[in-house]
């Protein structure tokens, strides 16, 4: 009757109970609910959502203690968007110090920007890419517990959607030398679960030697990080239609620099760019497990010369 019992309960468990079992990081939901919700009306670069997003992050940055390369940890810039038209975007920027101040940098980046709205229609951006933010920010607390062997960089990238201009910016802005930087971590859609429960480590082959260091899998099977190299393997594990991987997010600003680079991400998946991307559509305990996967792979990264 008892084993019975607990068959039966088991089956009645719902995601906020699973989650408090495999201990998800309740402001790590936080970040990724407050930043995908309707007040933020699908963060367009530019828009009212997209202020409300980045004053949100600012806070977030303040709140960990992490420093400013900038004032108020912004960084305004133009970009041209057509022939005629003058945008304004705002990378949001924070940096975590190596003991030792020569040390070089790594670098990671999340959008925070989205396809804002078309009427009452609202693209939510939960995953794409709400989840790279809030996984940034839950990788920063970490981080900044630790003794660490390179300078972080934290950028909230804004106009990845438009062109990938917050992380152009970024670069040709010589906030810091380039030379400096190591490696890139670009996190772009962590949170929607595919069948197989992978995560792709979509990679420069530079990071091949650490291909094992990459490759980390949940211990309780929650997910698991597939290191790859070649833009022919990864369509392969797509159904969709070829992308060009190299050029599909921020981390494409970096390989023009030829700076090593580690891309994470689910792919593309049927809520992909539409209003269904939504908090509710997330899989929770998938995006606890990236998280810590990919957590666990920078702390081992931090012991090698790179
Ligand atoms: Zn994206």
């Amino acid at each position: 009757m008892l084993i019975k019992f607990f068959i039966i309960s088991g089956l009645f468990l719902s995601t906020h109970a699973i989650s408090q079992i495999y201990n998800v990081d309740p402001s790590l939901l936080t970040d990724l609910k407050t930043l995908s919700s309707p007040k933020m009306q699908g963060r367009k670069t530019g828009s009212h959502g997209s202020k409300l997003a980045a004053d949100y992050i600012t806070v977030e940055f303040r709140k960990l203690k992490l420093q400013p390369l900038t004032k108020n940890y912004q960084q305004t810039f133009k970009y041209k968007s057509g022939f005629f038209s003058i945008k304004q975007g705002n990378n949001i920027i924070s940096s975590l110090p190596a003991k030792n101040p020569n040390a070089p940098y790594i670098v990671f980046t999340a959008h925070y920007d989205h396809l804002g709205h078309s009427g009452s229609k609202i693209y939510y951006g939960a995953d794409d890419n709400a989840s790279g933010v809030a996984a940034m920010l839950n990788i920063a607390k970490r981080l900044k517990q630790k003794e660490l062997n390179y300078h972080y960089i934290f950028i909230a990238t804004d106009a990845e959607e438009a062109g990938l201009y917050g992380s152009k910016e970024f670069l040709s802005s010589n906030l810091v030398n380039t030379k400096d930087i190591v490696l890139n971590i670009n996190l772009d859609m962590l949170a929607v679960a595919p069948k197989s429960r992978s995560l792709y480590a979509f990679s420069s082959k530079k990071m091949k030697p650490y291909k094992a260091l990459i490759e980390v899998q949940s211990i309780d099977g929650h997910a698991k990080t597939h290191f790859i190299s070649s833009n022919r393997q990864m369509n392969a594990k797509q159904k969709k239609e070829k992308i060009d991987w190299r050029n599909a997010s921020d981390h494409a600003s970096f390989r023009k620099y030829k700076i090593p680079y580690i891309y994470y991400g689910v792919g593309t998946h049927k809520n992909y760019h539409t209003s269904n991307d939504t908090f509710e559509n997330i899989d929770t305990v998938f995006y606890q497990a990236v998280v810590n996967n990919i957590y666990q792979t920078v702390m081992s990264l931090d012991n090698y010369r790179l």
